[in-house]
């Protein structure tokens, strides 16, 4: 398969580059215009978050200094009732109205009246009452001053009440108050314990379930940083140091190691003893910026589509770009191995330049296979030409090598043709010891043939005699025209010398009984000479042929000479 896909897709091929060109540049475009919407986006979202943080924190904090400073003011101003400035502070009916307070709301879990020495003169549902509570920490303030104590475990009652929470100890705020007669002198205490769980659910209530799924915690750190709620963070979170700016809202890291949008806010309660309580929302980074991530994602997701998109449209429009001129390539290569004739791109709806190439290329192809056929046809003529010249100087050359070697005008042998043969023979000799013989022959008297029947009889008398002497010898013998009326003929492979002597006179009778058209009679002579061992050259045998021919002469003619 990857192959196949090779084949389709080359990322060298036009339409791979524009195919990568476009899904690069379209998810480059899109992942960098996403990246920077997103990074605004997250911007704006954390300072949203941090905003909103920083409206609940001070919400809280502004509810719970509200509730803070009615409790202290309500328990001031109880201390200056008269049934409790100069009444009995053990009467059934003072008892009644404390219970029916705690009754009304329960923030509440005791409200007791103590003497000036500490004991518990009346209380609600009876507890604690005479018990001596002088050692604790709110009567002894209250002694001096109304007073707001900070968030203490129940020491006294812890026992009274049921746990509401079995992992959290019982925890109480304190409230008390002086209570003074006319003379300003001090009659007792009046202190209520509310309940931590009052405190933090007014602050509760300020978290709604969109911020609680946001992870969102709200806090409670007292004037040192310490965490006084929620109660499972106060041994091991501390509240970092906060830039105690306008800064509505923070970045900071946590002793949990992880960084927080932080928010918090100062509970300015006008309470008796100053609690410098701060209400802290805090809400992990990672989750305020969740949502910006998940855009992240779809963002990513949308840009990658997109690219596809892009590549895919930017691949079908390539590949009517490109398609043509592939087909156009592949008919390019049929023309040039010529195996196939050339199919030209037909689609009617093609770009117009490829139309037009294609158009241009298939007018150009076919001019050149025209020419390339014009050319091969006459190719062919100059072939067929070239063939038929050099048969014709071939047959001249034969010929001419017939007419360098044949005498012209009795079609024997000519003397160069004999001086070969002469040689050849002689060297046979040589190396065999076959021996030949070599008679030259010449007509008598000839000149008065000439002179009496002319030229043109002289050559018929020649012609003649040329055709004599083919005939009288052996087909093995060489006749040849030696010059002018003398003619030589080689005898090979010859046994003795009279062998010799017997042909040249069998010649020699032929030609003069031999009857030659208007001439007559003629007769010749012949000088006979055979090879022998002692020659040194051919030429000594056509020499002594020679002297024997014209001894012969000399001796009267129509006779034979050996020498
Ligand atoms: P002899 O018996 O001594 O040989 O006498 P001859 O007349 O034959 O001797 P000579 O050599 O004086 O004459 C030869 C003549 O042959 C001379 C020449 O005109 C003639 N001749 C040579 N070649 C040709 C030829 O090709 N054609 C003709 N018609 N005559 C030729
Ligand atoms: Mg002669
Ligand atoms: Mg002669």
């Amino acid at each position: 398969m990857p192959l196949a896909w090779a084949s389709v897709f080359n990322p060298r091929s036009f339409r791979g580059r524009l195919t990568l060109w476009f899904g690069g540049l379209s998810l480059a475009t899109l992942l960098s215009v996403g990246l920077y919407v997103g990074h605004i986006a997250t911007e704006e979202l954390a300072d949203f978050g941090g905003q909103s943080l920083h409206a609940s924190a001070r919400s809280a904090a502004d509810l719970l200094a509200a509730n803070l400073g009615e409790r202290d003011k309500e328990i001031r101003l109880l201390a200056q009732l008269p049934p409790f400035t100069r009444g009995d502070p053990r009467a059934p009916d003072l008892a009644k109205a404390l219970d029916l307070r705690i009754q009304a709301s329960g923030e509440y879990a005791w409200i007791g009246v103590t003497d000036a020495q500490g004991v518990v003169l009346q209380a609600t549902g009876g507890l604690l009452v005479g018990m001596n509570v002088s050692q604790r920490p709110w009567f002894q303030a209250a002694r001096e001053a109304p007073y707001t104590g900070d968030v203490h475990e129940a020491v006294l009652l812890a026992k009274q009440f049921p746990q509401r929470t079995p992992s959290e100890p019982l925890r109480f705020i304190d409230f008390a108050a002086p209570i003074l007669d006319d003379g300003g002198r001090l009659r007792g205490v009046l202190s209520a314990h509310a309940h931590w769980s009052w405190v933090t659910d007014t602050v509760e209530s300020v978290m709604t379930q969109s911020a609680v799924r946001r992870q969102v915690e709200v806090l409670i750190a007292d004037k040192e940083g310490r965490i006084l709620y929620p109660f499972r963070h106060t041994a091991t979170l501390q509240l970092p140091s906060l830039a105690r700016t306008s800064a509505p809202y923070e970045v900071v890291h946590w002793n949990d190691g992880k960084p927080y949008l932080t928010s918090a806010a100062e509970v300015q309660a006008r309470t008796s003893t100053p609690l410098g309580w701060r209400i802290v929302l805090r809400q992990p980074l990672q989750a305020a910026v969740e949502p910006m991530q998940i855009l992240h994602q779809q963002l990513l997701l949308f840009g990658l589509v997109t690219a596809l998109v892009f590549a895919l449209i930017a691949y079908r429009l390539a590949t009517r770009v490109s398609q043509p001129i592939e087909q156009l390539a592949q008919a390019m290569h049929h023309v040039e191995r010529g195996d196939q004739p050339p199919v030209y791109p037909q689609d009617s709806e093609q770009v117009t330049e490829i139309r037009q190439l294609s158009d241009s290329i298939q007018s150009m192809t076919g001019a050149l296979l025209r020419h390339e056929r014009e050319l091969e046809t006459l190719n062919a003529s100059l072939e067929q030409q070239v063939r038929e010249r050099t048969e014709a100087l071939s047959i001249a050359n034969q010929e001419l090598e017939r007419l360098a070697t044949i005498d012209s005008l009795t079609g024997l042998n000519n003397r160069r043709r004999f001086d070969a043969r002469l040689h050849e023979s002689f060297q046979l000799m040589r190396r065999t010891e076959r021996s030949f013989c070599l008679m030259l022959i010449d007509i008598d008297h000839f000149k008065a043939v000439n002179d009496q029947y002319g030229h043109q009889g002289g050559d018929e008398v020649l012609r003649r005699l040329g055709h004599l002497l083919t005939q009288c010898t052996r087909v093995t013998d060489f006749v040849a025209r030696y010059g002018g009326e003398e003619f030589v003929v080689l005898v090979p492979d010859v046994k003795d010398e009279d062998e010799g002597r017997h042909i040249a006179e069998k010649i020699r009778t032929t030609i003069a009984g031999a009857a030659f058209p208007a001439v007559g009679r003629l007769t010749a002579s012949v000088g006979l000479s055979c090879a022998r061992k002692g020659d040194t050259d051919s030429a000594e045998v056509v020499e002594r042929a020679d002297k024997a021919l014209y001894t012969a002469k000399e001796l009267g003619r129509n006779r034979v000479v050996q020498l």
